[in-house]
């Protein structure tokens, strides 16, 4: 009998891979399968990003690169954040990584042991508690709350902190709920923090360009007062329709950027140099795909708001950012995970129960709208035929 250690006998899985597989083994079966379970952009990445990647092979970018990325895009990074949201980062404090959630893992691991506390949100995305579990950590979970439009409270968040706490997780714009954190409850977070310099704060802005109805997205990087504590997490994943690409980048405050560059050593030496070569090509060049996405994913938006809020029994927010809408479905009579799982083998609909989110997940689903606005309407059609006679 292999042993390994403890903690893979409590890391856990992001079902929305596993929701992937069986609708793609269904739709193999003939079976006519919309997908609104995976959190992917389903646009190209736009022609100059891959022909920058193509371009940076053929001119012989094909080696090792820095451990924690080019320094082109390192800058790049930096005057993005500067450009876009008003702050101030230095290229020796990015580490460019294969995917933004690797930031989350080098983060949990840094911090993560028995007798720690960690705290994460709750709906919120899997992975988060799944790392604390696996480190030993103990996950305490931040409730995001339906009445609070889905936005961390301040208050509740700061009442759990604890002399063992070591690290809290922020998300805004939120996976799965699409909610926003205003600025007036992060300056209230942010004040509370300021009395506990000890704690590490990773914020994860995945979605920060995915904002509608004026939204702000607020960076925590803003706050001098923490920012000597606080991990951005950001990337090219959603933004630039690069999920498959693997780039994602974090700014670490001094204290552990090095520790993160060890962690790149030890584990992958670079991310792909001709990905990293799109990646500056993403970030320099014309923002008008990126724009035009949001735009899109906007107008779907109210689609998908206005076809649930029609069906039986389902109740929807309007999600404020990302491209999720989180339904209340307590009404339908049915258990999250039992409905998602109807939908797929039932009305051939792909979505993810809220309970893979976490324990306040139960009573809703998670429908992501990067999808056709065709493909979105024929979805709810079968969704309310299938609660009118399933409820
Ligand atoms: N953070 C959140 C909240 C996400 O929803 C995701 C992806 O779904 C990520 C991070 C990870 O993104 P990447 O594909 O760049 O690893």
């Amino acid at each position: 009998m292999l042993k390994t250690i403890a903690g893979f006998d409590r890391i856990g899985e992001e079902n929305a891979f596993a929701v992937l597989a069986r609708a793609n083994a269904l739709a193999a079966q003939g079976r006519d399968i919309i997908n609104l379970g995976i959190g992917q952009p389903d646009f190209r990445t736009p022609e100059h990003i891959v022909e920058a990647a193509i371009k940076a092979l053929r001119d012989g970018h094909h080696g090792y690169t820095p451990a924690t990325g080019i320094l082109p895009l390192r800058e790049a990074v930096c005057a993005d954040l500067k450009a876009r949201l008003n702050v101030t980062a230095d290229p020796d404090n990015v580490v460019i990584v294969p995917g933004g959630k690797v930031t989350m893992f080098m983060a949990i691991l840094m911090f993560g042991e028995p007798g720690v506390d960690i705290l994460y949100p709750d709906p919120g995305f899997p992975i988060y508690r799944s790392m604390i579990e696996f480190t030993g950590a103990r996950p305490v979970p931040v409730p995001i709350r339906e009445e609070n439009d889905f936005a961390f409270s301040a208050e509740e968040t700061l009442a759990l902190l604890t002399p063992q706490t070591r690290l809290l997780i922020l998300n805004s714009p939120a996976n799965p709920t699409g909610g926003i954190t205003p600025r007036a409850e992060i300056e209230t977070l942010v004040r509370g923090l300021e009395a506990r310099p000890d704690i590490a704060v990773l914020s994860d802005e995945i979605y920060s360009q995915m904002t509608y109805d004026g939204n702000e997205h607020v960076s925590l990087l803003e706050f001098d007062s923490i920012r000597d504590h606080v991990i951005l997490l950001d990337g090219w994943s959603k933004t630039y329709a690069m999920t498959g690409w693997r780039m994602g980048y974090a700014v670490w405050p001094d204290a552990l950027v090095d520790k993160a560059r060890k962690l790149a050593v030890n584990c992958w030496s670079c991310v792909n140099a001709p990905a990293q070569y799109a990646g500056l090509a993403a970030l320099t060049g014309p923002q008008d795909a990126a724009r035009a996405m949001v735009e899109e994913f906007d107008r779907r938006r109210k689609v998908v708001v206005d076809g649930l809020n029609a069906l039986p029994g389902v109740s929807c927010r309007t999600p404020l950012g990302a491209f999720y809408a989180f339904p209340n479905i307590t009404a339908t009579g049915w258990k999250a995970k039992s409905l998602a799982s109807a939908l797929l083998e039932q009305a051939g609909v792909a979505t993810i129960g809220g309970p893979d989110f976490g324990i306040l997940g139960e009573g809703y689903i998670r429908l992501s709208y990067a999808n056709s606005t065709e493909n979105i309407q024929k979805a709810l059609a079968r969704m309310g035929e299938f609660l009118d006679t399933n409820r």
